[in-house]
């Protein structure tokens, strides 16, 4: 707070070989310090509108020309060198422009309680420093007391986005969340230098933090709504729109591994009370789509226009209470048919189950495929022929719906092999029997058979489109692990939440919820 703080001169005025006694010393600072606040807070308070002097406009253009005339004089320097220095001349007319906007603004903020809504009591200036887009300046705002609800407020710091204790600017709240939640914060100082703005590490890691903090709140806020009975009705409704013809919501749940660090500085004393630390945690992940949604290039690649996220490290249980939000948000109460697509995963299944009961479950193809591979390697070597030739029958009944056969030709298997074999074929085996049920893909195959023939009916062209396997939340993953799985990265269990959770609305397109100015500029995704 500047106005606690004395200036150089007033230092200077009360210095040492005064003759004052101390007390009067510090009285005279004091009145001093109180005067010249008062005169800033005046000056402050007289602002009504964001505009430059003549003086200013006329040194901004000579200092324009003067930058300009040097480039122009050096041949080597080219368009880059004149963008450069016309954002570099411009930053400070800039700076007194968003200083004088931000405190008409503050100065056209009504000092009311922002709940009751009643006339603060007690009124009084404080000034404060905010870190812009343009550089810092000070801001003066009147604060008041609500009896009502007992606390001092700051109705200017609410209209203009600051946050209480912190300076960004909201421009700066979000470019700090953007940047940190895309790259290790050592790599974003050198990007925000680049793009003209001067924030310390420090700064981004303690800003991108505290918005990571918000996004989590407002995912809470979410969430909650499917425990209140109005809420819900609000939500099916706003879901519902014009109506859609009939589609089908795709779902795909899966997990990967983060390090992380707990315990930090207490590594040592917990390993002697003989503690384990797990560094190890699981980040889940779902996406949900609707099959419209989904495309294929001409080499056969899928693509998804529009998909919601899930992700979170807060345990199945979030996982579960998050995805079934999503999926409300994209036509889960709509659906005609909800596919639900993983890996054999137990807690999958039991999610499934509890959320989404009247889904048809379908296990990855390609998984399947791997289990079986995994007996043909333990029995013939890895990559050998008689692996191959073991195993392509067995895959081929697996794409003709018949499971129960790969079971039981496992089953003969079985008294040929020694012990610790026979124990990984009943692994396998009951993979099988525990997943045949989610083991349909014949019709699918033969749809996209027909599409290829070009005999396929109304009905298989619509078939066709779906997937066999989880490959789109498997890309998710690795998307998401090329930021939080760096080599040597460890991350705290609430640091990578809370960035996990920014990359999550930036990927579900609701950055502007939590940035209502980046709503104009929002090409996202
Ligand atoms: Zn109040």
């Amino acid at each position: 707070m500047t106005a606690a703080k004395p200036t150089r001169q007033v230092l200077r005025a009360h210095g040492r070989k005064s003759r004052k006694s101390s007390k009067q010393q510090a009285q005279e600072l004091t009145d001093h310090i109180l005067q010249e606040a008062e005169i800033k807070a005046a000056a402050a308070a007289s602002v009504t509108q964001a505009s430059l002097t003549e003086a200013e406009l006329q040194a901004w253009q000579q200092d324009l020309e003067r930058r300009l005339q040097t480039i122009l004089q050096h041949p080597e320097q080219n368009l880059g060198h004149l963008e450069e220095e016309l954002a570099r001349s411009a930053k400070e007319p800039l700076r007194w422009l968003a200083q004088r906007a931000a405190q008409a603004k503050a100065n056209a903020t009504p000092c009311q309680c922002r709940q009751c809504p009643r006339e603060l009591t007690g009124q009084k200036y404080l000034s404060r420093t905010v870190d812009s887009r343009f550089g810092s300046f000070v801001l003066w705002r009147r604060y008041g007391w609500c009896s009502e609800c007992e606390q001092w407020q700051f109705p200017a710091d609410h209209a203009l986005g600051l946050g209480r204790q912190a300076p960004a600017s909201p421009y700066l709240q979000e470019i700090s969340a953007l940047l940190v939640s895309k790259m290790p914060v050592e790599q974003a100082v050198g990007v925000a230098e680049r793009l003209g703005l001067d924030l310390s590490r420090c700064f981004l890691h303690r800003e991108a933090h505290r918005q990571g903090l918000k996004a989590q709140e407002r995912r809470a806020q979410a969430v909650a709504e499917l425990d209140r009975w109005e809420d819900l009705q609000k939500l099916s409704r706003s879901a519902e729109g014009p109506p859609v013809p009939p589609f089908t919501l795709v779902i795909e749940i899966d997990a990967w591994n983060i390090r992380e660090r707990d315990f930090w500085g207490r590594t040592e004393e917990l390993r002697r009370q003989g503690q384990e630390l797990k560094r190890w945690h699981w980040v889940y992940l779902a996406t949900v789509f609707r099959l419209e949604h989904r495309g294929q290039t001409q080499g056969q690649r899928a693509f998804i226009t529009e998909r919601g996220y899930v992700a979170t490290r807060g345990g199945v249980d979030a996982l579960s209470a998050q995805l079934h939000r999503e999926a409300i948000t994209r036509g889960l109460g709509q659906a005609q048919q909800v596919l639900v697509i993983a890996d054999g995963a137990v807690w999958i299944w039991n999610l499934v189950q509890d959320r989404f009961g009247q889904a048809r479950q379908q296990l990855d193809l390609y998984h399947a495929d791997e289990h079986l591979w995994a007996v043909a390697h333990e029995l013939y070597g890895r990559g050998t022929p008689e692996a191959r030739a073991w195993v392509t029958p067995l895959l081929q009944k697996i794409r003709q719906d018949q499971t129960p056969s790969v079971i039981a030709a496992l089953g003969e298997l079985k008294p040929t092999l020694i012990e610790s074999q026979q124990k990984k074929l009943q692994t396998e085996m009951d993979y099988f029997k525990n997943n045949a049920h989610r083991m349909k893909y014949k019709d699918l195959l033969a749809a996209r058979e027909a599409c290829a023939a070009g005999t396929a009916t109304e009905e298989q062209r619509k078939l066709a489109n779906q997937p066999l396997g989880s490959g789109a939340i498997e890309s998710t993953c690795r998307q998401y692990q090329c930021r939080f799985k760096r080599t040597g990265q460890f991350w705290t269990t609430v640091g990578d939440e809370a960035l996990l959770c920014l990359e999550t609305f930036w990927r579900n397109g609701r950055w502007p919820e939590l940035y209502p100015h980046a709503k104009s500029t929002a090409a996202l995704n």
